[in-house]
């Protein structure tokens, strides 16, 4: 009796929330079919199949859209802003490409208060794709600026909270064979059985390269597979130490922000030399993901070559993107149209400061609605108090009938895409954002 009301009492609180956030933007949480909408914005053939209207998709990415946006988004694929050409197929050169690409940074600008010391640039490849460019554009930095440096005099230094960034240290490895990789935080030395990613680690145990010898720091703010993201509070034992880090300029800062990017506004943004996010979580369709850079990150990698730096795909070049105003080759035109509509929802509805507020009061609700399950002993949350992501709440259950019992009963309530992980549900706050 006390697991099903437990049940109940979780789906309806997930399903109410996400009513009542979309409404508290003014995002729709129905379709709007009527009589001046075009056939296709109908979701399903009459009989086929789920309405739109009667699921709520918990995806972690790609994540679900606000419906004005696509139905607006679906009116520009036909005629772009008026000029008789769909979105797809106007050319990325044109004037009202230049417009909107110049709109949507400023709008990335206006909403996360970047300073003028950085950039914004608009790429594909995706999160995997900065793995690799990170590496490459801030190892020819390091060079430009070393100019008689061996690899094995450089160093990289990565902290290790989740799946995300250990891959972002392989990564590293692969490319960048000679230079000494740190692993500066290591989460699984500190987790419940030494192997799990369930923790943000000790500030105390954050053991950085000399600043001089070190081409960059990197780090993933939020990590989705596993739901451990530090805090935005700088006074909590969780945040990320920017103290220990150089002076603010060296070591270069590098930020993952795929998951959390515009869910609340970056703590200490202008510490960081460079920033970014694959769209599909918060922000828009996949194809497209968006880079905060300093700009003296922004440098010639072809000259650093020269000094003995690898090559960099041109596509990859922070430079090659800056000096062609994110346009050197074809950009992620549709995605970019589509996340410019979602960012003009964000700053008509409070901007950050407001969202960030909705997304804190959601995520104490989910964690204290799981915490009950927890004493009841039918699951666990996954990640220790303090290290526990705003956007994606890991947690298992302690018996598989149960599991299924809920996913069951989540599914009847049109509550789709719950189950993230063969372990674990990951339920991403994306959607509300
Ligand atoms: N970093 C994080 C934190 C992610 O969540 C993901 C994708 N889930 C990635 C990187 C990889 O992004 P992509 O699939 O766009 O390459």
């Amino acid at each position: 009796m006390i697991r099903t009301c437990c049940f109940a009492t979780l789906i309806r609180i997930l399903a109410f929330w996400t009513y009542a956030h979309f409404k508290s933007q003014g995002w729709r949480l129905r379709p709007r079919v009527s009589s001046h909408s075009p056939p296709f914005l109908n979701s399903s053939i009459a009989g086929q199949g789920m309405e739109r209207s009667q699921v709520i998709n918990f995806g972690a990415g790609p994540s679900v859209l606000p419906q004005n946006v696509l139905e607006e988004a679906a009116r520009g694929l036909l005629n772009y802003k008026g000029t008789g050409i769909g979105i797809t197929e106007i050319s990325h050169r044109g004037k009202e490409f230049q417009q909107l690409t110049n709109d949507l940074a400023s709008q990335v600008r206006t909403l996360l208060e970047i300073p003028s010391t950085h950039e914004i640039l608009f790429t594909q490849g995706g999160g995997t794709g900065q793995f690799s460019a990170v590496v490459l554009n801030l190892l020819a930095r390091y060079y430009l600026l070393n100019p008689n440096t061996q690899p094995g005099d450089i160093c990289i230094d990565y902290v290790v909270t989740g799946s995300w960034s250990k891959k972002a240290s392989e990564e590293a490895r692969r490319l960048a064979p000679g230079v000494k990789q740190n692993i500066a935080a290591d989460a699984r030395k500190f987790s419940k059985d030494g192997k799990s990613f369930d923790n943000i680690p000790p500030h105390e145990s954050f053991t950085f390269s000399p600043p001089e010898k070190t081409a960059f720091v990197y780090y993933c703010e939020n990590e989705t597979v596993d739901g451990v993201q530090f805090s935005v509070d700088p006074e909590s034992p969780t945040s990320f130490p920017y103290s220990k880090i150089g002076n603010n300029i060296n070591p270069p800062l590098v930020a993952d922000y795929s998951s959390s990017f515009l869910s609340r506004p970056i703590p200490n943004l202008a510490a960081h030399a460079l920033i970014y996010a694959g769209a599909q979580k918060n922000v828009g369709p996949a194809g497209l993901t968006i880079i905060i850079v300093r700009k003296d990150v922004i440098v010639d990698v072809d000259a650093a070559r020269l000094l003995g730096a690898v090559a960099t795909p041109v596509t990859m070049s922070y430079k090659a993107l800056a000096d062609h105003n994110s346009t050197y080759n074809t950009p992620p035109m549709f995605p970019m149209y589509v996340s410019h509509l979602v960012l003009d929802g964000i700053l008509n509805n409070g901007g950050l400061q407001k969202l960030g507020e909705t997304n804190r009061s959601k995520q104490e609700k989910l964690y204290r609605a799981i915490a009950a399950l927890e004493e009841d002993g039918i699951a666990n949350l996954n990640v220790k108090a303090g290290s526990r992501s705003w956007m994606n709440v890991t947690f298992t259950f302690n018996n598989p009938e149960l599991e299924k019992k809920f996913l069951d009963g989540a599914d009847e309530q049109g509550l789709k895409s719950l189950k993230g992980h063969r372990y674990e549900f990951v339920f991403p706050c994306e959607v509300f954002c």
